[in-house]
């Protein structure tokens, strides 16, 4: 590389997203002395700020609140020098000088360039593109249990969905509503371990199967929901609630490396087991790369992998890799 023409300014490794992938790759980075800046969105928040209750992260038996955590990464991750700005990315392009090839990242009206780009932006969960979700978003529509159980106290409410998330909610529900009703289209669960165990004997929470939502329907607020039968499709039917909360799964915010790396049909990214993509000097880690296992053990862990091989990288691009 040829240090003299590469601008003082640039970064060597630049994370996009605050999540727990995001802070570990931090974490890592900054730790290793790399010059390292994180733009953490604006406008979206890391899922584990809306998620009360995480139980199933080592070493923390008691359980941990999602935003608590996300403080203790950002803490962790801060002690060690990590630079963060607030930011949502829109574009990613490439740049090079005087022949060493790096990467200009846009957010907002500014850019920022780096030698090492690790895109840490997570998921955001899919609506149902019925009639009435989206007028009914914050008047009964939820996609966060955590942040909008509370209201529904003795009210009856519904949850969409077959998957853990969907099962956990449910059961996070019933601490506050009269019932919970879970609507799936299939007739079981695609939840795994003691969760399908634990809403089957639960005394608040019946189930609607092989059902499909047709509308969301209400006035002011959510009334109810009307799901048909898939079995049955003369089987049309409206469940009063109060509350909707859906949980059918997740898009990946990858959109900003559309014509950049290789993304599956689902624009999950596609990495390596270093968690390299297919554009050289771009890793990406967590919710938004192709796995089978999506949690903030596994974020961290990529994101950990990401940093080191981003770290790896830059110092075979500078000439210091020993
Ligand atoms: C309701 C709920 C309950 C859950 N419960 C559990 C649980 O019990 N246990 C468990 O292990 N996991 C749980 N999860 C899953 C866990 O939260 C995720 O696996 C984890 O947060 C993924 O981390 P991440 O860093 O990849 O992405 P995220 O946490 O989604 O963070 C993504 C980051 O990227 C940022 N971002 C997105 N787009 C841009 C952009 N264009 N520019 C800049 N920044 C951007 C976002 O603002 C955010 O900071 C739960 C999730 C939800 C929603």
């Amino acid at each position: 590389m040829d240090k003299q023409r590469v601008p003082e300014q640039v970064e060597d490794i630049l994370i996009i997203g605050g999540g727990p992938a995001g802070y570990t790759a931090g974490l890592y980075a900054a730790r290793a002395r790399m010059k390292t800046l994180m733009i953490e969105g604006e406008s979206t928040v890391s899922q584990i700020t809306v998620t009360d209750l995480i139980e199933n992260y080592p070493g923390l038996p008691e359980g941990v609140n999602g935003f608590d955590l996300r403080e203790r990464f950002r803490a962790q991750a801060d002690a060690f020098g990590l630079r963060r700005v607030a930011g949502d990315v829109t574009a990613i392009a490439p740049v090079s000088w005087g022949g060493t090839a790096g990467w200009r990242v846009t957010a907002g009206g500014t850019t920022y360039d780096t030698l090492a780009v690790i895109v840490a932006a997570g998921a955001n969960w899919r609506r149902l593109g019925v009639p009435g979700e989206a007028e009914f978003i914050g008047r009964g529509v939820s996609y966060c249990a955590t942040c909008d159980g509370p209201f529904y106290r003795n009210r009856d409410v519904v949850v969409v969905g077959g998957g853990n998330t969907a099962v956990q909610e449910a059961l996070y529900l019933t601490r506050f509503a009269r019932q919970v009703t879970l609507v799936h289209r299939r007739e079981r669960l695609r939840a795994a371990g003691v969760l399908p165990e634990r809403a089957f004997a639960h005394p608040k929470i019946a189930f609607a199967w092989n059902s499909v939502v047709q509308a969301v329907e209400g006035k002011d607020f959510v009334e109810g929901i009307r799901i048909q039968n898939v079995r049955n499709p003369a089987e049309v039917r409206v469940i009063p609630a109060e509350g909707v909360f859906v949980f059918i799964g997740l898009t990946p915010n990858t959109d900003l490396l559309a014509g950049i790396a290789d993304r599956d049909p689902n624009g999950y990214v596609r990495v390596d087991p270093d968690m390299r993509t297919s554009a050289p000097g771009i890793f990406a880690c967590g919710d938004c790369i192709q796995k089978l296992l999506r949690q903030v053990i596994t974020a961290c862990g990529d994101g950990a992998t990401a940093a080191y091989a981003a770290q790896l990288y830059i110092e075979d691009l500078k000439g210091e890799a020993y």
